[in-house]
């Protein structure tokens, strides 16, 4: 029999969960097909068990900079298989509450394989289902490198399996996912390489915080391998070895780790009988609506290449349902000024422009202001990591385009200026804002 839906989501990560739920509050009648874990990459093996594991990174620092203070810590030792252990049980406390609240907002889960036979026709297993809109949120999966011995490396969702801390690792790549895991590994004791292919990772980013980035990162105890592309991985765990195109080696690895980017799970999705088709990357391209190609059916979240995030996964989700069933026409996600966080050690906070793409856009109609300071959490420290700031300004009016900070606090300081660049805030109203003393944020209102 075929069960007719309102809507159907396939994937049951942050943008398919998201989508259906606020479509059943609409009255919709709304089901999610998932072939794996509930709740998708961020809950799994994402977002939410890397900040786990940068926090117990941040609380060993914490340790170590104690005697700063004067305060005596013997004995502290990492017990990973505990910390994994924890992580694991909150983790699956968050799958038991996303299905709760599957159940409690009437969204049905079909567990499975989905895959098109028609526009809006589904198969799961053995079961068909119809539905008037489809949304393809299929997310990513770890991209492997095409070089011998790749298979004696591990990817990002390996390292969230690792049963035991490694002694000495690579991690290859120069995007968020390398960043953060060098630095975590680094943090919690292990003797951590960043192996990236140019001068520094994050490339994309204002230049300011690849430059801090590079600063830092000896600081939080990682070593940098610049101008490395990697050839061959040889040897069995605990001597692996990476070796480079020019012949540059990295020896006696206990672990290597790709994260090198992520591919977007479109195998055996049936997108040539449903019509979709994909761009030269893999991904599914979507108009300002989430439209594919083919009417009624929709793409949010990894799969569409826009910024992988899972609040953007989420936030697209719901306003599409808030369109579709909502009566809200015009409601659509504006991707630009989305804000971001790189969990490195100090992270990085950014929204907006870089000064390198404001200048491309506005050319000399852009005025920076920069401040560089050791913060207040180094005063008693031998050890100074400087924390670094952008404001980028466009126009007489100085309206502000892009903020950028690197340094501590950076992570849960950028939602609020976020909001402010998003309101089109000027250098003006952030110099008439009254400082917060003494903080890092302050800097942000006190630039000149
Ligand atoms: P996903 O969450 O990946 O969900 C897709 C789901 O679809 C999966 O559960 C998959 O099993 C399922 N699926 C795939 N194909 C089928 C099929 N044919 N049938 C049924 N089900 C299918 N983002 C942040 O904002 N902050 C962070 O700190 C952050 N950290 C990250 C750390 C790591 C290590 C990684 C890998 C990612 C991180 N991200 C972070 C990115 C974030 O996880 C993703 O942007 C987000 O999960 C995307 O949501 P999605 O719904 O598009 O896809
Ligand atoms: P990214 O696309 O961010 O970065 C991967 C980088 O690896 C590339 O930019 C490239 O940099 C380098 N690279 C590519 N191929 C190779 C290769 N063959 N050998 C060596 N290096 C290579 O991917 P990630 O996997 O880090 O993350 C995917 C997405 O997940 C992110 O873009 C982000 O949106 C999301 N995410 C978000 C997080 C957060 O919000 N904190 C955390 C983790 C992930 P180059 O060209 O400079 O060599």
């Amino acid at each position: 029999m075929t069960q007719h839906f309102d809507l159907i989501a396939i994937g049951g990560g942050s943008g398919g969960l998201a989508t259906a739920r606020r479509a059943t509050r609409y009255g919709a009648s709304a089901a999610v097909i998932e072939s794996s874990g509930l709740c998708g990459t961020c809950v799994n093996v994402g977002c939410v068990p890397k900040k786990i594991m940068w926090q117990a990174s941040g609380a060993m620092e914490a340790i170590h900079r104690a005697g700063d203070y004067g305060i005596g810590v013997s004995g502290a030792e990492l017990d990973w298989a505990t910390l994994k252990a924890r992580r694991d049980a909150y983790i699956q406390r968050l799958n038991g509450i996303y299905q709760r609240n599957l159940d409690k907002d009437a969204v049905t889960l079909f567990r499975g394989h989905g895959r098109f036979v028609g526009a809006g026709t589904l198969e799961v297993g053995d079961q068909r289902l119809t539905a008037d809109h489809v949304i393809i949120a299929t997310g990513g999966k770890p991209r492997w490198p095409a070089i011998p011995g790749a298979e004696l490396g591990i990817d990002s969702d390996g390292f969230f399996a690792l049963e035991e801390q490694p002694r000495r690792v690579a991690v290859v790549g120069a995007g968020y996912i390398a960043v953060e895991l060098a630095g975590v590994l680094a943090g919690l004791g292990s003797d951590s390489t960043l192996v990236i292919r140019h001068q520094t990772p994050l490339r994309g980013f204002d230049a300011m915080l690849q430059q801090g980035l590079m600063e830092a990162l000896p600081h939080g105890g990682v070593k940098v391998q610049p101008g490395f592309v990697p050839a061959r991985l040889s040897g069995e765990p605990g001597a692996l070895v990476l070796e480079a195109e020019d012949g540059q080696r990295l020896e006696n690895l206990d672990v290597v780790i790709w994260a090198i980017g992520r591919d977007a799970n479109t195998q055996g999705l049936g997108l040539d009988a449903a019509g979709v088709v994909t761009d030269n990357w893999g991904n599914i391209p979507v108009d300002r609506w989430q439209q594919t190609n083919v009417e009624g059916v929709y793409a949010l979240g990894d799969i569409t290449g826009q910024m992988p995030l899972t609040p953007v996964a989420i936030a697209a989700g719901r306003r599409l349902s808030d369109r579709l069933f909502g009566g809200m026409q015009d409601r659509y996600l504006d991707y630009a000024n989305i804000p971001t966080v790189v969990f490195s050690h100090p992270p990085i906070g950014t929204v907006g422009l870089s000064e390198e793409d404001a200048r491309a856009q506005y050319g000399n109609a852009v005025q920076v202001f920069t401040s560089t300071f050791v913060g207040m959490d180094y005063a008693l420290s031998d050890e100074k990591v400087r924390t670094h700031m952008k404001l980028v300004t466009v126009g007489d009016e100085q309206r502000i385009v892009g903020a950028h900070v690197i340094g501590n606090g950076a992570d849960e300081m950028l939602q609020g200026f976020a909001v402010a660049v998003r309101m089109g805030a000027t250098k003006q109203d952030f110099d008439e804002t009254v400082a917060i003393h003494p903080t890092s944020a302050e800097e942000m209102v006190t630039m000149v």
